[in-house]
């Protein structure tokens, strides 16, 4: 997966202008699909797009080699800490496993 940096900040987000500085000339640096949990939530009573897939967690992984974090689903147990990778994107969604 890729980092976009500017002004010191990392993002997954892809954007034509840095918010803080208003430059185009982003930083684009390929970096690992690994990170570590960071939080998380288990999501029981889920939207309902989402119900027959129900229950799982919504992370806030640590993304490795970088400042960023970013939001993912993970089916199954999970503790603050783990190492995860990134399974798939789907509709937008960053897809998590255990590793
Ligand atoms: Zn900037």
């Amino acid at each position: 997966m890729k980092v976009y940096t500017c002004c010191g900040h990392d993002t997954v987000v892809k954007r034509i202008y840095c918010p803080s500085c208003g430059t185009s000339d982003i930083q684009e640096q390929e970096i690992s699909d690994h990170g570590t949990i960071y939080s998380f939530t288990k999501i029981h009573v889920p939207p309902i797009e989402f119900a027959e897939i129900a229950p799982y967690n919504v992370v806030l992984v640590q993304l490795m080699n970088t400042t960023a974090k970013v939001t993912g689903r993970l089916m199954g147990d999970v503790s603050i800490g783990d190492t995860v990778e990134l399974d798939r994107v789907e509709n937008g969604a960053y897809l998590y496993k255990k590793v």
